[in-house]
């Protein structure tokens, strides 16, 4: 690493003499200026505002690795990416205090750290990005009323869409379709829109590709053949990450083999460039598939960068439309890439910081269970779990349909507590930032944020009803069922595949909450249809197999 624990672009001045009494701190106006692992742009408002005299405060403290068991992969990006960043500052002359994870008189959090930094430095004001989540802001707030020192929080421009922008697009709403959300980011980003005012319109004619994506592979698997993603080499200051991590966070859940994450800007933008030419094309026809020894298919793996802020979202999205414009991508796949982000991406922000710290205790359907061991392990005979679990455990990532319709769907319908499974994706993902990981673990796939809804009865938040499905869907969209011993389509006797049992069961025993949501009027019909035994039948093998899995109530 090249710098100490702490460490200044200026030159230290020789010391005072040492006086009989310590004098008090010299009065200061410089400001502290605190930037943490997610905030890592050199253009950010508080960096452009730096003065000279100000010291920018970055922390590495093992808490944000603890509470929540945080993937070696993850905590060693974010670490690794954060003194690039300050050597990036130092480059600039920019005055940065950088606490390393091993620094002897590190406490190990970020409240006692910054009070530290406060009684060292004596600032005038502790100046602060917008902080993406609750618990820091509460933090910061702890830490201005315990000092008495003022805290200013600077706008995150990072994002299209504020959150008070979004709180009064919701304001009044009877349901908050993220579709109509994301046609007015269309029209006031001007992304593929045609014509300007009133008279404008999406290109194409058409706002959403979706029907013509989501194909599967059939038999033959992926053509063409994904390319591997570009992969970024472990250099030195990344090595002295993993010794910190060794001696300080040494039982850290996964894998570390594989780490090739970018870790700068610069390998970021590689990365946007490597999408960009290899994978854009086919990302939106087959963004739901999955296949056996294919981690990353089309998809992006832009999310860490993009939640770092090495990268920013306009030029995802721009670059993205230039390929469109150059006919280097059909627009069915940029579509699909610009609705992620400037939809999906955008709308889940919107709802956490709207819903508040609360959120985070919702459990509409009141499921108690304890995540099943092999989340941690992936030692499990289901070949669908066992790919995409031990994916996660090797590289930290897994794509859209593998949380939502693998990993998440079985926490679903097995019965899981939402939070057990929230704070699993939060530790477990390279990508893993609260504002967005709870969203989509406890809404859009646990359906724990239901509300009531005017016009459609009882829906959830983020996802209008739950995205439960049997291990039909599984083989449809993937080729895990060719190679496991269970069969999807039975529900039955020994090879009854666990997770159209648990889908079954979902059904039977949320019945009576699922019927106040009308879009779920048809699949519960099919519920009615099995008779009483075999419904009784159902709910014995369930219970069986939670007991087998562990996901006992917590
Ligand atoms: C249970 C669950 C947990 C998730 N946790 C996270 C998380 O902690 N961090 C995270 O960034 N994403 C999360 N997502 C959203 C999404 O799965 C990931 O952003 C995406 O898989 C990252 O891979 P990628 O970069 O290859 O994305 P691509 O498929 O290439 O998509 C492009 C970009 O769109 C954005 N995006 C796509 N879908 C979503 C979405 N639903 N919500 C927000 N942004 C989206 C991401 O920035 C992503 O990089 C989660 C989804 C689910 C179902
Ligand atoms: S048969 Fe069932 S458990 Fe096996 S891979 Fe298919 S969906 Fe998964």
């Amino acid at each position: 690493m090249p710098r100490s624990s702490s460490v200044s672009s200026k030159s230290a001045k020789t010391p005072a003499k040492p006086s009989a009494k310590p004098l008090p701190p010299k009065p200061s106006r410089a400001r502290l200026a605190v930037v943490f692992g997610d905030q890592l742009d050199l253009d950010a408002a508080i960096i452009r505002s730096l003065a000279p005299d100000d010291t920018v405060l970055m922390m590495e403290v093992a808490n944000e690795s603890q509470y929540v068991p945080s993937h070696m992969q993850r905590t060693t990006l974010f670490l690794s990416a954060m003194r690039h960043f300050a050597a990036e500052l130092i480059e600039q002359k920019i005055r940065v205090k950088y606490i390393t994870l091993d620094d002897p008189k590190n406490t190990g959090a970020f409240e006692t750290e910054i009070a530290r930094a406060c009684d060292a430095l004596n600032p005038s004001e502790i100046v602060c990005t917008h902080p993406g989540e609750w618990r820091v802001m509460a933090m910061l707030e702890r830490v201005r009323d315990s000092t008495g020192i003022p805290l200013r929080i600077m706008p995150d421009e990072h994002f299209f869409t504020t959150k008070e922008e979004f709180a009064a697009w919701a304001k009044g709403r009877n349901s908050l379709t993220m579709e109509f959300f994301y046609r007015e980011q269309r029209r006031k980003t001007g992304y593929l829109m045609e014509g300007s005012g009133k008279s404008a319109k999406p290109t194409g004619d058409t706002w959403n590709f979706d029907k013509e994506n989501r194909l599967p592979f059939g038999k033959q698997g992926p053509n063409p053949k994904p390319r591997i993603p570009s992969s970024f080499k472990i250099d030195e200051i990344t090595r002295e990450v993993l010794a910190a991590m060794k001696r300080v966070l040494p039982d850290l859940p996964g894998s570390i083999d594989s780490f090739a994450w970018p870790v700068t800007r610069k390998q970021a933008l590689a990365s946007l460039n490597d999408f960009i030419k290899y994978r854009l094309a086919n990302f939106g026809a087959y963004e739901d598939a999955m296949w056996t020894g294919e981690p990353t298919l089309y998809h992006s793996i832009l999310s860490s960068s993009l939640n770092m802020k090495l990268l920013n979202p306009r030029e995802c999205c721009e670059r993205a439309i230039e390929s469109y414009e150059s006919g280097n991508a059909p627009l069915q796949s940029v579509e699909a890439f610009v609705r992620q982000i400037i939809g999906w991406r955008e709308f889940v922000r919107g709802v956490y910081w709207l819903e508040g710290p609360e959120y985070a205790d919702r459990n509409g359907l009141e499921q108690q269970g304890k995540l099943p061991d092999f989340y941690w392990t992936a030692e499990t005979d289901m070949a669908c779990m066992k790919a995409c679990v031990g994916q996660v455990l090797d590289t930290g990532y897994g794509h859209h349909i593998q949380r939502l319709m693998v990993t998440g769907n079985f926490a679903l319908i097995s019965g899981v507590h939402p939070r057990a499974v929230s704070d699993w994706y939060l530790g477990m993902f390279v990508d893993g930032v609260d504002w967005v990981t709870l969203p989509n673990a406890l809404g859009m796939v646990m359906h724990a944020d239901r509300r009531p809804n005017a016009t459609k009865g009882v829906t959830g938040l983020v996802g209008t009803k739950p995205y439960a499905a049997s291990g039909k869907y599984i083989e449809r969209m993937s080729n895990y069922c060719a190679n496991c011993k269970y069969k999807p389509g039975e529900r039955s006797g020994p090879s009854a595949c666990p997770v159209t049992v648990f889908y079954w069961d979902f059904l039977i025993r949320t019945r009576e909450k699922l019927a106040q949501n009308q879009r779920m009027a048809m699949i519960l019909k099919n519920v009615d249809r099995l008779t009483p035994q075999i419904q009784t039948q159902i709910t014995i093998d369930a219970n069986l197999l939670r007991k087998k899995l562990g996901v006992t109530p917590m």
